[in-house]
C-alpha cells in the first residue's frame, strides 16, 4: 500500500485526508471508476498548538518532528511515497521543513495552499509585509480599538502599544507576552456574516488586522469590516516555497497524487 503523509492543521488537510480515505473527491461520494491510486495508506500531521483540535480522517500523529532532519527520517522510517504540505499559507517554517525533508530523501513533495483573498471594491485595506509591520502601523494609526484576528501566537510585538485596546479570537486562552489590554474571544471557525457584524459593534472596534490566510471559514470578518467602513490591516502572505509544485485546492492536490503515484 502506497503512503502519503499529509501535514495538516487546516480545513483543506482535513478534507484531503477524508476524499483520500473515501476514494471520492470532494463535494462527490462516488469513487471514480478505475481509479489506480486505491488503496492509501494516509498520515496527518498537526503541531499539536490546539488542546483540542478537529481531527482529520484516518491515521494522526501529533508533534513536531524535530526540525528537517527530523522530518526526512520520518519520511524514510514510514516509507512516506508522497508528501503533502497542506499548512497554513503563514507555516513558513514547517513549509520550507518539508521541501528540504523531501528534496533530501527524494521523495515527491506538493504544496496544497488555498488562494489569498484580495480585495473588492468598497474594501479599505493597508497591505503590511508582517506581524511586526502590523503593529507598527497600529502605533502610528489613529486606532483604539482592534480586532486582532490573526490568532493567539505572535501576540508579543502588539504588547508595547499600551494605548490600544485589543480583541483576540482564538481556539485556547493567549499566553503572554500580550497588550496589557485584551479581550479575549475564545471560539472556532467557521464564522458568520452576523457574528462579525457584532462582535465589530459590540467590542466598538476601528481596526481589524488580519492575515491573507484566504478561504471562506474566516472571510465573513472582511464584509462586516467592508460594510461598517472600517479598515484592514492586511498581512501579506509568505512567498511559496521556490521549485515546489503548488496546488490550490483539494481537487488539484488529488490529481497531483494520482499523477504522481501512476506516473
Ligand atoms: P510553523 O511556524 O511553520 O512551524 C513551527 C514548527 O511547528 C515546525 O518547525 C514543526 O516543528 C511544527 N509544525 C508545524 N506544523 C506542523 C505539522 N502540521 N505537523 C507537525 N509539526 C508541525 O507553524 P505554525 O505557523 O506555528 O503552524 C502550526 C500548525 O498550525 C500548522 O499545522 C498550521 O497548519 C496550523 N495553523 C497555523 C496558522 C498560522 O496562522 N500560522 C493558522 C491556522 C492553523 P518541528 O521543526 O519540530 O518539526
Amino acid at each position: 500500500m502506497r503512503h502519503v503523509l499529509i501535514l495538516g492543521g487546516t480545513t483543506e488537510g482535513r478534507s484531503l485526508a477524508e476524499a483520500l480515505l473515501s476514494g471520492a473527491p470532494p463535494g462527490t461520494s462516488e469513487r471514480p471508476e478505475g481509479d489506480v491510486v486505491y488503496p492509501l495508506q494516509v498520515t496527518s500531521s498537526l503541531a499539536g498548538r490546539v488542546a483540542q483540535p478537529v481531527l482529520p480522517a484516518g491515521e494522526v500523529r501529533v508533534g513536531g518532528f524535530g526540525g528537517a532532519d527530523g522530518l526526512a527520517s520520518w519520511l524514510r522510517e514510514h516509507h512516506v511515497d508522497a508528501l503533502i504540505d497542506a499548512t497554513h499559507p503563514f507555516a513558513e517554517t514547517m513549509t520550507a521543513n518539508a521541501a528540504l525533508a523531501a528534496a533530501t530523501c527524494h521523495v515527491p513533495l506538493l504544496r496544497l495552499r488555498r488562494p489569498g483573498w484580495g480585495p473588492v471594491p468598497g474594501d479599505d485595506w493597508r497591505p503590511v509585509a508582517s506581524l511586526a509591520a502590523a503593529a507598527e502601523a497600529l502605533a502610528a494609526g489613529p486606532w483604539r480599538r482592534v480586532f486582532l484576528s490573526t490568532g493567539r501566537t505572535g501576540l508579543a510585538v502588539f504588547a508595547p502599544l499600551d494605548g490600544i485596546r485589543f480583541l483576540v479570537r482564538s481556539v485556547d486562552p493567549p499566553e503572554p507576552p500580550f497588550p496589557r489590554q485584551l479581550d479575549t474571544v475564545l471560539d472556532r471557525g467557521p464564522f458568520t456574516l452576523d457574528g462579525e457584524r457584532e462582535l465589530l459593534r459590540l467590542y466598538g472596534i476601528d481596526v481589524v488586522v488580519s492575515k491573507d490566510s484566504g478561504g471562506a471559514a474566516t472571510a465573513p470578518k472582511l464584509a462586516a469590516a467592508r460594510e461598517a467602513g472600517i479598515p484592514v490591516v492586511m498581512v501579506r502572505r509568505p512567498a511559496a516555497p521556490e521549485g515546489v509544485e503548488t496546488a490550490a485546492s483539494v481537487a488539484g492536490a488529488l490529481d497531483w497524487l494520482r499523477r504522481t503515484l501512476t506516473g
